[in-house]
């Protein structure tokens, strides 16, 4: 192409030069058209791949890129991790928000929780916190994964959404109190993402220079406030503004207005976990701020928007694998599903080279010896090396990076039932239930009764029965809400308060 026409002309993907990109090549005014018209085929196939296929759980998202602060002089006593090694360090990353539940279409204000995947670019690799706006989960064994996130999806015959799906597993499932009592609190219905908290939600761990470990969970804290919208509000937000989180997300930061959160983390000495009367791997329990206050860590700032949102945002994969040295995971069998789960949903959704995409590739220099696989759209090693160990000199293992070493006390492998070993569904969700005031705890019944009421009576009794072992205030609320007695439901003996 002549020089001075270089970057002003139009190409296809392979470089040629187009001289007309209004008309197809047709044999006369009338047509039809002719195979060979390269443009024409090369636009529409191209055009025929455009989406990845959409993420099963967390479609619908919106991200941008940060910083965060160190402010707290003293980690080193908990990990050797180097991006908290001083006052005033900074690392980049990347923070992606997300519903859950809903497509890529849906609404951004649906009751869902929301998810907080947070990308720090370190100097060691990156840290990814794959965390949820809520400090827990619905389920504690990943087995039942898949069971629940069919529930919270279309019914297979309706293709709607079915209040009888959820409740019907809940109410089978009750480790799931906690998570569904949050869930229709206020908290439920953010007011975008600005004013909402994350959390690690699971346990993971951190190791000092002695070789110490301490178990820890993070906590992300909104600068802005807490703010959420009432049941109404967001339903109404619905036809407003299908995309509020979005657009309130972007045009913040798009106008200067960067918003912030506190980084803490709850940090517990690794011998405590085996007396601990919480199983502190339980991922539908908190750690009480009282026993495990939080500590300070840094600051979080949001301050650049994605310049090209599949590039960036619907072509990002966190793993929550992806720790950097000094950091490590906990035996929660949740993070351990996911720790599997994750890295592999990315190889099907956008290729065994996900890592090399520009918003996934580390900052710092890596070398590996993974080599080839679809899409490999860098240099691929060029002639170095591709086994290890090699006598040309190819980077090899540093002993200064091998695990800690991790003891078990049991040595038995089975199907142990988290149902026996734990059955206190009641105290955390009724702690929540006690800690809100009485126009929390009406919305809270109101929200649920709100879908409760579709379901048959058999499914709302159970759930009911659950609610009423929470607080037998939580559990009248919910069956005023839907017009029923609790003596109607709650077998005399069990009743409490009549
Ligand atoms: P605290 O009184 O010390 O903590 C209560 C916490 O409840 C607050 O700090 C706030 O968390 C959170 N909270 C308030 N309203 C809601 C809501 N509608 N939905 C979710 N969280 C809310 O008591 P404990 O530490 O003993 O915890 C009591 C209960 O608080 C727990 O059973 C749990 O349900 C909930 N909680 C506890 C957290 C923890 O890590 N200990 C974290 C979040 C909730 P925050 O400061 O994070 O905004």
């Amino acid at each position: 192409m002549a020089e001075e026409l270089k970057g002003k002309v139009m190409t296809t993907d392979a470089g040629r030069p187009v001289g007309d990109n209004q008309n197809s090549l047709t044999l006369g005014p009338r047509g039809p058209v002719v195979f060979e018209d390269f443009l024409l085929f090369e636009k529409m196939a191209h055009f025929n791949r455009e989406r990845v296929p959409e993420r099963v759980v967390h479609a619908k998202g919106s991200a941008a890129y940060g910083t965060f602060t160190v402010t707290n002089p003293d980690m080193a006593k908990y990990t050797t991790a180097k991006l908290f090694d001083k006052v005033g360090k900074q690392t980049p990353t990347f923070l992606r928000f997300s519903t859950v539940g809903g497509e890529k279409g849906s609404a951004d204000t649906e009751r869902d929780p929301r998810g907080f995947a947070l990308k720090f670019y370190t100097e060691e690799g990156n840290w990814d916190m794959v965390g949820n706006n809520t400090p827990v989960f619905f389920i504690r064994d990943p087995l039942k994964f898949s069971d629940f996130i069919h529930t919270q999806k279309r019914d297979p015959a309706t293709n709607l959404k079915s209040p009888t799906m959820m409740w019907d597993f809940w109410s089978l499932s009750p480790e799931s109190l906690h998570q569904v009592t949050i869930l229709f609190s206020d908290r439920g219905t953010p007011d975008g993402y600005r004013h909402m908290n994350g959390y690690s939600s699971h346990t993971f761990s951190l190791i000092n220079a002695k070789g110490e470990l301490f178990y820890c969970k993070w906590h992300f804290k909104t600068k802005q406030g807490i703010k959420n919208f009432t049941r109404e509000e967001a339903d109404n937000m619905k036809s407003v503004d299908m995309d509020y989180s979005q657009r309130d997300l972007f045009n913040a930061i798009e106008k200067g207005d960067f918003p912030k959160w506190r980084v803490q983390v709850q940090i517990m000495p690794e011998a405590d976990a085996a007396t601990y009367h919480i199983n502190p791997f339980d991922l539908t329990k908190v750690w009480p701020h009282s026993d495990y206050p939080v500590i300070e860590v840094g600051e979080l700032e949001l301050n650049r928007n994605p310049e090209n949102y599949f590039a960036e945002v619907e072509q990002a994969a966190f793993d929550p694998k992806n720790v950097a040295p000094g950091m490590g995971f906990s035996p929660d069998k949740m993070l351990q599903g996911r720790l599997i789960s994750y890295p592999d949903a990315h190889r099907y959704r956008i290729g065994v080279n996900y890592n090399l995409l520009p918003v996934n590739e580390p900052k710092c220099p890596y070398s590996t010896y993974n080599r080839d696989g679809s899409m490999r759209f860098n240099a691929n090693g060029g002639s170095t090396p591709n086994y290890e160990p090699n006598s040309f000199g190819g980077p090899t293992q540093h002993p200064k990076y091998v695990e800690r070493p991790t003891s078990y006390s049991t040595s038995t492998v089975g199907r142990f039932s988290h149902r026996e070993h734990d059955s206190d569904y009641y105290t955390q969700p009724g702690n929540l239930f006690r800690l809100m005031s009485p126009d929390a705890q009406e919305r809270l019944v109101g929200n649920i009764g709100s879908s409760l009421s579709q379901v048959e009576q058999r499914i709302q009794d159970l759930q009911i029965n659950h609610f009423y072992k929470c607080d037998p205030k939580y559990g009248e609320g919910v069956a005023k809400a839907i017009g029923r007695k609790i003596e109607d439901i709650v077998k005399k003996e069990e009743l409490v308060s009549a």
